[in-house]
């Protein structure tokens, strides 16, 4: 019979790479605990329109990549993100009355249809924070804090900050107003998803990744509007002050005018944390601030900043982590003994397991060196005289002792 395999752009974590995944799983935790953040978990389908709202639908995410379906006559979608996901969570859940900030962070599976190469999947998880409550850029720092934090922790240094202002609604759109006026005379030439960005979201224009449009954005007098300084002077005032937290703490970045990420809700900060040593999907963090999402996705005015990390990207960039062996292997032909002594062990916290087949006792000793590191020998005497020996299986040495005294020896 044919057999069925994983689908396209998806993958098993198998369970040699758990202890890697259980590394950034757990130094999530520790890391963004110390920051006061709480841990959310949000499903993983939302109603479509949650996306068209919340992610916003000039993006090539709600454009391209979602995995939509009905169910019932409702139009349902699998998470392409998480923000649009927790938002929707913080208002339903009234959480603008808890005191601010509110400091959430997830981590889980996320699904975009997109075309698979190294570094991008249809179904890959990502670790992010969403910071709810202050419009200060306290906020955007302590945020960009925590991801340079955690990645530390994760061991990657060999990385870049970029950042970026967006400003905000007024002053953007005199920016937009010029961008186009002296981009028009080269429309016609700009690639197909830069011609429609043009109308729907000419910011998006300057993310292109196209080499012809990306020669005509080079242009001088572009480039002079590119580089002019739009932003209003409340904007330049909260940029200011962010640079200056970042400089005082130590963190360094670079501006790129460039960043102006994929998604529609972004003001004022966008940044990207981006990998020296990836290849072309070299991107591993992408976050900003979302003054109106919260209001537009029908919540209290609140404002609110966060990232994303992509974990596949860390992983690859991690390496291995070697699985860890079991602390104990019983070794013994007295099935019934050893299965009530390797019970005992794992009651007493030390991973265990014991031969179910009964093979022969060479047999059990060598699978024994294979999978553990101490091998406990319960031979006919030691039964009889309420002992047992253990041997380090790194070192060879052996003694028998009293059986109650095992555990604490182990632990
Ligand atoms: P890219 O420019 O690489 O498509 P993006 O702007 O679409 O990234 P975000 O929506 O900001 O990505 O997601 C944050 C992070 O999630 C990215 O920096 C990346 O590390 C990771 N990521 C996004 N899409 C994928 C994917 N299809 N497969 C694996 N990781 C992804
Ligand atoms: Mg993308």
């Amino acid at each position: 019979m044919a057999i069925i395999k994983v689908q396209k752009g998806t993958k098993d974590i198998l369970p040699a790479e758990m202890p890697l995944w259980h590394f950034m799983e757990t130094k999530a935790q520790e890391i963004f605990t110390k920051y006061g953040a709480k841990e959310i978990r949000t499903p993983i389908f939302e109603a479509t329109e949650l996306f068209a709202r919340g992610v916003g639908d000039t993006t090539d995410i709600v454009n391209k990549e979602m995995y939509t379906f009905e169910k019932s006559d409702r139009s349902l979608t699998l998470r392409p993100e998480n923000t649009a996901g927790v938002v929707r969570a913080f208002i339903e859940n009234g959480m603008h009355r808890l005191s601010a900030p509110v400091k959430l962070w997830y981590k889980g599976p996320m699904f975009r249809y997109e075309r698979p190469q190294a570094g991008r999947q249809r179904q890959f998880h990502q670790v992010g924070i969403e910071v709810f409550g202050i419009k200060q850029p306290t906020a955007d720092a302590e945020v960009i804090l925590m991801a340079v934090n955690y990645l530390k922790a994760l061991g990657l240094n060999d990385l870049t900050v970029e950042l970026n202002s967006l400003g905000c609604p007024n002053c953007r759109e005199e920016f937009k107003t010029r961008l186009k006026a002296v981009i028009k005379p080269y429309l016609a030439n700009l690639c197909e998803d830069c011609q429609s960005r043009y109308d729907k979201n000419p910011l998006r224009l300057l993310d292109c990744k196209s080499t012809e449009c990306q020669e005509i954005f080079a242009k001088p007098e572009i480039q002079e509007v590119i580089h002019g300084d739009f932003i209003c002077e409340e904007c330049a005032d909260h940029f200011e002050k962010l640079k200056n937290y970042l400089d005082a703490l130590g963190i360094k970045y670079e501006r790129n005018r460039l960043l102006v990420r994929g998604l529609d809700y972004y003001n004022r900060t966008v940044f990207e944390i981006k990998s020296n040593s990836l290849g072309s999907q070299n991107a591993v963090c992408g976050g900003g601030r979302y003054d109106s999402l919260v209001k537009n996705l029908g919540g209290e005015d609140t404002p609110a900043i966060g990232f994303a990390m992509g974990m596949e990207r860390l992983a690859s960039l991690i390496g291995e982590k070697t699985e860890e062996k079991l602390k104990a292997y019983v070794v013994s032909n007295n099935t019934l003994e050893a299965v009530k002594l390797t019970e005992e062990l794992r009651n007493n916290g030390i991973t265990a397991e014991f031969d179910l087949t009964n093979k022969k006792f060479v047999k059990q000793l060598e699978k024994a060196s294979k999978v553990a590191d101490y091998a406990v020998i319960l031979g006919e005497d030691e039964i009889s005289g309420n002992q047992v020996t253990v041997k380090n299986l790194n070192t060879s040495e052996q003694k028998t002792i009293k059986k109650e005294e095992i555990f604490n020896l182990l632990r």
